[in-house]
């Protein structure tokens, strides 16, 4: 692990998420290279804080190739650089390639071999997280991470509590809401109030699988492509899944099909998906 916030010095931004910046840092005693995110918390929601904080000792413990290592957790770091707020520091494994979403600005579409690959390790990474009873909340394109031999990881789970919540901090926090399965965004209508969490995350795998098929969010007509909270609960909760195009294979669209179904009681597990001609290895 990490002993220390000081040995760290900031060589750049990696980029700027709704709740605070990611550095890519270099640790002057191991002269290696790491990503810093500082979480930017307000008072109000110190209690939230607090509750991260502990839960981020679980992150601490989670130890698999499909996730992004998490070598340290520091409360209130950094703060004379961040406007005196309270900061809270996840030193991470820092992924040279950026994220999905990164990859998809440059490519547009990606190949069905490559999103083939890319939803296996999804896959195996919710597997190994579920396992340890951690629902991840916030699956989306710039929460995989790819490093510098392409293989993309998942990121950011438990960091999303902070984020997540309330309508009061919708606008800023849209991407994050875009992907949530119909029984997080409307719990009432599709009975989330009994859903474990699990099956949100593969929800949120389809929506990915799909925007790397078509090359844009999904769910919202590429024209307006306008991440309001109206156009967005239809698109979740009401609409038809959207027409994939021509050319994808039918396993993959029998892949999405499983993920977007709307009952999570019905939708795939990741289990089931794991066996899915879509992501079974073609050797
Ligand atoms: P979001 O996930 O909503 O984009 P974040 O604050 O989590 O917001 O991350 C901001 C950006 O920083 C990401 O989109 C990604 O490009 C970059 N980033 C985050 N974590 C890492 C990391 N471990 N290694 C390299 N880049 C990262
Ligand atoms: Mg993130």
């Amino acid at each position: 692990g990490i002993k220390s916030l000081f040995d760290l010095e900031k060589m750049a931004v990696l980029g700027h998420g709704s709740s605070g910046t990611v550095y890519k840092v270099f640790n002057r005693k191991t002269k290696s290279i790491f990503a810093l995110k500082v979480l930017q918390v307000d008072q109000y929601v110190v209690s939230i804080h607090r509750q991260t904080a502990r839960e981020a000792e679980i992150l601490k413990r989670v130890d698999s190739q499909y996730i992004v290592r998490c070598h340290g957790v520091f409360d209130n770091g950094f703060t004379e650089t961040e406007g005196g707020g309270r900061g809270l520091c996840f030193v991470m494994e820092y992924m040279e390639g950026g994220s999905l979403q990164d990859v998809l600005r440059v490519h547009q579409r990606l190949p069905e071999h490559v999103i083939s690959g890319v939803a296996r390790r999804v896959l195996e990474g919710l597997h190994y997280l579920h396992g340890m009873q951690i629902v991840h909340r916030d699956i989306k394109p710039s929460n995989l991470l790819v490093n510098d031999m392409g293989e993309v990881k998942i990121a950011d789970f438990g960091v999303s509590h902070v984020v997540a919540g309330t309508r009061e901090t919708l606008d800023s926090n849209m991407g994050t809401f875009a992907y949530m399965s119909p029984e997080r965004f409307d719990p009432e209508r599709w009975g989330g109030d009994n859903a474990d969490g699990f099956a949100g995350d593969v929800w949120s795998l389809g929506v990915v699988v799909l925007e790397c098929c078509v090359g844009h969010f999904p769910l919202i007509n590429s024209a307006k492509q306008q991440l309001d909270w109206a156009s967005l609960m239809c698109a979740i909760c009401f609409e038809e899944r959207p027409e994939m195009p021509e050319t994808a294979s039918p396993e993959l669209r029998s892949f999405v099909q499983r993920c977007l179904e709307k009952d999570w009681t019905n939708r795939g597990t990741v289990t089931e998906l794991l066996g899915h001609p879509f992501v079974k290895k073609r050797t």
